[in-house]
C-alpha cells in the first residue's frame, strides 16, 4: 500500500516540481554530494537526494527547500553512489553441510555483514545448500537479519559426475543438487518442482569440459541446457551458467543461457568476445578468486590488512592460511592461476571495449574481495567510471532488478553508499567509506557482528 502511494506521488511530480517540493519531517535529504548515479554518466557535483519511505523520492542538481526536522545529511565534499553489488558470492564458501548448517547460520551472518561493512548492500548467492541459503534469504526478506539483500541460486544443474564446484550430496536429500539422468520427464519434473518451492532468484548451470587441469569430465549437451533454460525462464527465473572454455561459452549461447557467472578463463577468439559483447549478455568477472588464490599462497601477509581483521573473523583467516593456502599449493591451483590469471583480466578488458556487460563479481565470501576485484579491474584497464556502473547497475541487471535496484534515481530503493574521496580518481576510494543506507536506512556498523566491534568491546 505504502509503496503504491509513494509510485502516485513519483509520477505526478515532473521537473516542474522541483523547486517548491516539500520536503517533510522522516524523509531524509542528503545535499550538496557529489552524484555518482550508477549509469556511468559523469559525476554531478551539489546534488540533492531525497529519499522517502525506502525508496528514492527526488534526485535534484541544486538544493531542495525542506522544513525543520527533516534528517539532513551535508554531503559537502563527499561522494554518493549506490550500494556495491556481488553478483557472485557463496557464503560459507560451500563448505555448509545438511548437518551442520544450524552452527553455521552464525558464520553466513558474519559474511554477510562483512559485505554491508564494505559498502555492498546486495548479493547474489551462486550456489549453496538450498536450506541454509534460502532460510537466510527469508530472515533477510522479513527482516530478521541485518544483511545486504540476498539473493541466491540454491542449487545448480549439471549431469551426474559433471565438473563446476558446489557440494555433492546424496540424491534424494532436499538439498541435492539436480543431475540430469538424459530422462527429461524425470529430471524436468523434478526441476520443476524446485523452481516452484524453492524460488530461486536466478538458476545456475555449470559446463565446464576441461577444468583447471584438462582432465575430462561429462558436461551438458546444448539440448539438456536449452531444456533447463526454457523451464527456468518459464518460471520467470533467469539463467546463469558456470562455463569456463571457449566452446563451453559457445554451446552456452546455443542454448541461450541469460548470463554467465565467470569470464572466460582461457585464451578465447575475437569472434567469441564480440559475439558476447554485441548481444550485451551479462558477465560476472570474478577474477579476483584466481587472485586471491595466487595472493593467499605467495603473498599470504595481505589477510592482515586492517580492513580484513576487522571485518573477517580470526578463525577464518587462520583457516585460509593454514588449510586452504597449502592445499592450493599442494593441488597445483595456485601455480596454474599465477600462470593464467592474466587471461581472464584480458578477456574482461576486451569485451569491456567492445562494449559487452561486465557485472562486477568475486566467486568469494567476503566484502573486501568485491574491492580486490574492482582495483583488479581497473588495473587492467577498465576506467574507474565504468567501474562504477559495474559495480552497480549492471550488476542490478544481472539479478533482474533493475527496475528496483543499481542506480540512484527516482523510483528505487534507497541502497546507498556515502563515500569520503572521489571513486572515479582511485580504486581505493570505493572503500573510504562515510556511511552506507539499506532502504534509506543508515546502517548501523556498531551493530555488526564483526571483529573490529568485538575488539572495541574489550578495550
Ligand atoms: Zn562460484
Amino acid at each position: 500500500m505504502k509503496i503504491r502511494s509513494l509510485g502516485v506521488a513519483v509520477t505526478l511530480c515532473t521537473a516542474l516540481c522541483v523547486p517548491t517540493f516539500s520536503v517533510q519531517a522522516a524523509d531524509l535529504l542528503i545535499e550538496n554530494v557529489t552524484l555518482i548515479d550508477g549509469t556511468g554518466t559523469q559525476p554531478l557535483a551539489g546534488a540533492s537526494v531525497l529519499v522517502k519511505g525506502d525508496r528514492i523520492e527526488l534526485v535534484s542538481p541544486m538544493p531542495l527547500k525542506h522544513e525543520p526536522g527533516v534528517e539532513v545529511v551535508d554531503g559537502t565534499g563527499k561522494f554518493l553512489m549506490p550500494g556495491l553489488i556481488d553478483s557472485h558470492i557463496h557464503i560459507g564458501a560451500n563448505t555448509i553441510t545438511e548437518q551442520k548448517m544450524k552452527e553455521q547460520h552464525i558464520d553466513g551472518v558474519r559474511a554477510l555483514h562483512s559485505f554491508l561493512y564494505l559498502g555492498i548492500t546486495s548479493v547474489l548467492d551462486s550456489g549453496n545448500v538450498p536450506d541454509y541459503i534460502f532460510g537466510l534469504r527469508e530472515e533477510e526478506q522479513t527482516g530478521k537479519l541485518i544483511s545486504p539483500r540476498l539473493f541466491a541460486t540454491g542449487t545448480n544443474v549439471n549431469v551426474a559426475g559433471g565438473r563446476g564446484g558446489g557440494p555433492i550430496r546424496p540424491q534424494g536429500s532436499p538439498n541435492s543438487p539436480i543431475r540430469l539422468t538424459g530422462d527429461w520427464a524425470a529430471d524436468g519434473a523434478l526441476f520443476d518442482r524446485y523452481l516452484k518451492t524453492r524460488k530461486p532468484d536466478v538458476q545456475k548451470l555449470q559446463i565446464d569440459r576441461h577444468g583447471v587441469f584438462d582432465a575430462p569430465a561429462p558436461y551438458m549437451t546444448v539440448d539438456q541446457m536449452s531444456k533447463v533454460v526454457r523451464m527456468a525462464n518459464e518460471n520467470g527465473v533467469r539463467t546463469m551458467i558456470h562455463a569456463a572454455s571457449e566452446e563451453d561459452f559457445n554451446e552456452s549461447l546455443e542454448a541461450n543461457v541469460d548470463q554467465f557467472a565467470h569470464m572466460i578463463r582461457y585464451a578465447a577468439s575475437d569472434a567469441l568476445l564480440k559475439r558476447l559483447a554485441t548481444k550485451k549478455i551479462p558477465i560476472s568477472t570474478t577474477t579476483v578468486v584466481f587472485a586471491f588464490i595466487e595472493r593467499l599462497a605467495y603473498d599470504p601477509e595481505f589477510l592482515n590488512a586492517p580492513v580484513w581483521k576487522n571485518s573477517v573473523d580470526p578463525d577464518v583467516i587462520a583457516f585460509q592460511k593454514n588449510v586452504e593456502r597449502p592445499g592450493f599449493i599442494k593441488n597445483g591451483m595456485a601455480p596454474n592461476f599465477k600462470a593464467t590469471r592474466h587471461i581472464i583480466l584480458e578477456n574482461s578488458k576486451k569485451v569491456h571495449d567492445l562494449g559487452g556487460l561486465l557485472v562486477a563479481g568475486t566467486d568469494r565470501g567476503w566484502g573486501q574481495t568485491l574491492h580486490m576485484e574492482l582495483e583488479l579491474l581497473h588495473g587492467a584497464g577498465i576506467p574507474l567510471l565504468d567501474l562504477t556502473r559495474i559495480a552497480t547497475l549492471n550488476a542490478a541487471i544481472y539479478l533482474g532488478k533493475e527496475k528496483d535496484l543499481g542506480s540512484i534515481q527516482r523510483g528505487k530503493y534507497a541502497d546507498l553508499l556515502l563515500l569520503n574521496a572521489d571513486p572515479t580518481q582511485d580504486a581505493k576510494n570505493f572503500a573510504a567509506i562515510a556511511a552506507v543506507y539499506k532502504s534509506g536506512q543508515k546502517i548501523d556498523f556498531a551493530k555488526l557482528d564483526l571483529p573490529v566491534n568485538k575488539r572495541a568491546t574489550k578495550r
